[in-house]
């Protein structure tokens, strides 16, 4: 996976820690949502309903840049958002990243 242009920063998720423990790709599934999806860059970024809130906020940052953007299916809105907003991005994983500990903490307590 050579073409992420950042890479998710401060940890990593099921689809690399998988890969230390030996967890076949496919069973390194979200633990956050539950939703039977592979955790990985794209799931974190685009799909993972736990972070909706914060998944919107972003949208509407680079909706005010790109009003096409809301059109495209989620695979051009994850390539978009790497290549050009990165700033709005670091910001959404900042809290994403948050979001995930509380959540993966408290569901394992
Ligand atoms: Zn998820």
């Amino acid at each position: 996976m050579d073409h992420w242009v950042i890479h998710i920063p401060s940890g990593p998720l099921h689809v690399e820690t998988g890969r230390y423990s030996g967890t076949p790709l496919d069973q390194r599934l979200c633990n956050v949502c539950n939703g039977g999806q592979i955790e990985d860059e794209f799931h974190f970024l685009c799909i993972c309903i736990n972070y909706q809130e914060l998944r919107e906020r972003l949208y509407q940052e680079i909706i005010k840049r790109n009003d096409m953007f809301i059109t495209y299916e989620n695979e051009e809105k994850f390539k978009e958002i790497l290549k050009y907003h990165q700033f709005p991005l670091m910001k959404y994983l900042k809290s994403a990243w948050e979001a995930r500990k509380v959540i993966l903490f408290n569901s394992s307590v």
